[in-house]
């Protein structure tokens, strides 16, 4: 049977440190601060948001939320991204994707100061992780790798497949490993014969966003199978893109759903901003 990787603790660590900092940029008179922004009431929305605030609210970091009715016009939302770009005070800048249709992602995430990007989505900071340069990082990928390193598993030299290539998870995560020696192999929906790339690896990563398409006969015995993925299952029951109870017969270290990958992005997120405040504080003194 596999290991079962723990994230929530993983991201309990995490979150402990952050709020260590935060206490003492607090002993500074220095507060650290998220602007969250919401447009609509999407469900799932709601949930990622109250998260984020929550949490915001257990380390000390204060959080500014502008909640925006679903007809907000995207001029309306850009200026307020404007202003918060400009406002000392703000460390991140957070816009709750996805958006209503008549207002456009890509312009909305451009319009973000990049060193305001906590979630790292911003093309300067895709472009920096593509050239082995500093900048945000995108939280569900590098919570990945903090998964992996805080598990005590070896990147350098290991055969690493990604399967799903969207650029919020799977090219940054294939960018992070290879970042971290691994080799990488990335399979999306046009890849032949899966099974056969995916046997390959010593590490597989699943963000493919189809409930439990990966089973056993995908999974080399050994591997350590990270599973990205989130869905509710017919009883209304959380799930992966791995069948969990199949894989874990077999794998050498998997993580569950819940409780593996999810904890550990709003973990980077609040790491982000803290970090954020690091830099405007050094560029600062
Ligand atoms: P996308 O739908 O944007 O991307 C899915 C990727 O999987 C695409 O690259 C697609 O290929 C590939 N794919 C689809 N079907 C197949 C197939 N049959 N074989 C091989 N590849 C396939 O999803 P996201 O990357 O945004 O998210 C992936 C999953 O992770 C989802 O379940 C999502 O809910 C979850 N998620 C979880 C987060 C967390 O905090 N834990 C955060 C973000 C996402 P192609 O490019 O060719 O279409």
């Amino acid at each position: 049977m596999a290991k079962i990787i723990d994230g929530k603790e993983i991201a309990a660590q995490i979150k402990q440190e952050v709020k260590q900092q935060v206490e003492d940029y607090k002993k500074e008179g220095i507060t650290v601060c998220l602007a969250v922004i919401q447009v609509g009431e999407d469900p799932a929305s709601c949930v990622y948001v109250r998260n984020k605030k929550r949490t915001c609210e257990d380390l000390g970091i204060k959080s500014l939320s502008y909640e925006l009715e679903e007809e907000t016009s995207e001029e309306k939302l850009l200026a307020l991204i404007d202003e918060l770009n400009e406002r000392e005070d703000v460390d991140g800048i957070l816009v709750q994707l996805p958006l209503p249709s008549h207002i456009s992602e890509k312009k909305v995430i451009e319009a973000i100061n990049p060193k305001k990007d906590v979630d790292g989505f911003h093309p300067m900071n895709a472009g920096a992780l593509a050239c082995g340069e500093e900048g945000f990082l995108p939280g569900t990928p590098a919570g990945v790798i903090e998964i992996l390193k805080r598990s005590g598993v070896e990147i350098d030299g290991k055969e690493c497949v990604v399967v799903g290539r969207s650029n919020i998870v799977g090219k940054p995560m294939a960018q992070l490993l290879l970042k971290e020696n691994g080799t990488v192999t990335i399979a999306h929906s046009h890849s032949r014969n899966l099974p056969e790339i995916t046997k390959r690896a010593d590490i597989l990563v699943v963000a493919v966003g189809k409930p439990k398409m990966i089973t056993k006969e995908y999974v080399k015995p050994g591997a350590v199978v990270i599973d990205v993925g989130i869905h509710r299952n017919e009883n209304n029951k959380l799930c992966g893109d791995v069948d969990f109870s199949d894989v874990s017969e077999i794998a050498g270290a998997i993580t569950p759903v819940p409780g593996g990958v999810g904890p550990m992005t709003i973990a980077m997120l609040m790491k982000n901003c803290l970090e954020s405040k690091r830099l405007s504080k050094k560029q600062a003194d």
